[in-house]
């Protein structure tokens, strides 16, 4: 039997050609495409949206034009509309940022920005959203909502964020930590444990949004989980002292909170988490006086 060095040639070529498009497809199904290959495209058709929608209503968005936790994104769709089915409110999710236009806008009460990543609107869109929740409009950011991947988009993270995003836990990536209460009589915060157990891939920021004036609602007790990055043998502290992971903000006549919590669809099943969702977006909706101008 002869082997011809072109035969061989053929067969190490199919090979790698095999491990490229295995890798490919892994860094696809972990939802890491838009990391590789990040996008910077912007709808420009609204959805439909159902002429009967009730009220109040709110709007679901998880547009991912960076990393996509797939998992987050269906277990937070899944949770939020729960939610609104046992409170008696309409939503509607959609991951087209053409929704954001005054008319659209004008039918919710609250808009959840659910593990949203990257670049996800122009200019148009951006400015619809502003004017809409300064003028009393209400927002809920979940978990990557408030990472690292936005900030081309100065007055959201200003004002909705207000902290600089470094890394996530890394060793390892998820943990159980103790989060801690705090302005209990916040009507975010109504039921809520003085201390409850999360499992998250914890985030860490440059500095305490407390420092930019952001009411902080809760903090994650850094002694009672391991806050570093470990990559290749190199370890990273993430501790930050004052550590929040649960902060509201007055912008114009609007209401914003932020919570990290909700890498995983199993972070939806916690009721404690499900109960602080419920009381952010009710307060959001809320126009009893109780912050912000209302
Ligand atoms: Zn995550």
């Amino acid at each position: 039997m002869s082997v011809s060095i072109k035969g061989i040639l053929k067969l190490v070529v199919a090979v790698i050609v095999l491990l490229v498009a295995l890798a490919l497809a892994g860094i696809y199904y972990i939802g890491a495409w838009h990391i590789l290959f990040p996008s910077s495209q912007h709808d420009t058709t609204p959805p439909q949206i159902s002429a009967d929608l009730p009220s109040p209503s709110i709007l679901v968005f998880s547009k991912t034009n960076r990393f996509r936790h797939k998992e987050g994104i269906a277990g937070g769709q899944q949770a939020l509309a729960d939610i609104a089915r046992a409170q008696g409110w309409g939503m509607f999710a959609t991951e087209n940022g053409a929704v954001f236009n005054p008319a659209d806008l004008a039918r919710f009460d609250a808009v959840v920005f659910l593990n949203t990543t990257g670049d996800v609107f122009n200019e148009t869109q951006e400015a619809a959203f502003q004017r809409w929740l300064e003028q009393g409009g209400g927002w809920l950011g979940i978990h990557a909502a408030g990472d690292g991947s936005h900030a081309q988009w100065g007055w959201y993270m200003d004002n909705l964020i207000g902290a600089k995003f470094i890394a996530h836990i890394m060793g390892p990536q998820f943990q159980t930590a103790s989060v801690l209460t705090e302005d209990a009589a916040h009507p975010v915060n109504q039921a809520m444990p003085v201390q409850w157990q999360h499992e998250e891939e914890w985030y860490s920021w440059e500095s305490s949004p407390r420092e930019r004036g952001f009411n902080i609602l809760a903090t994650v007790d850094e002694d009672s989980y391991t806050p570093v990055a470990k990559l290749l043998n190199k370890e990273r502290d993430l501790r930050m002292g004052d550590h929040p992971v649960v902060w509201s903000n007055c912008v114009g006549e609007g209401r914003a909170v932020y919570s990290a919590m909700g890498h995983r669809a199993e972070a939806f099943a916690v009721s404690d988490h499900l109960r602080l969702l419920t009381n952010a977006l009710s307060w959001l909706m809320s126009d009893a006086d109780a912050g912000c101008g209302r």
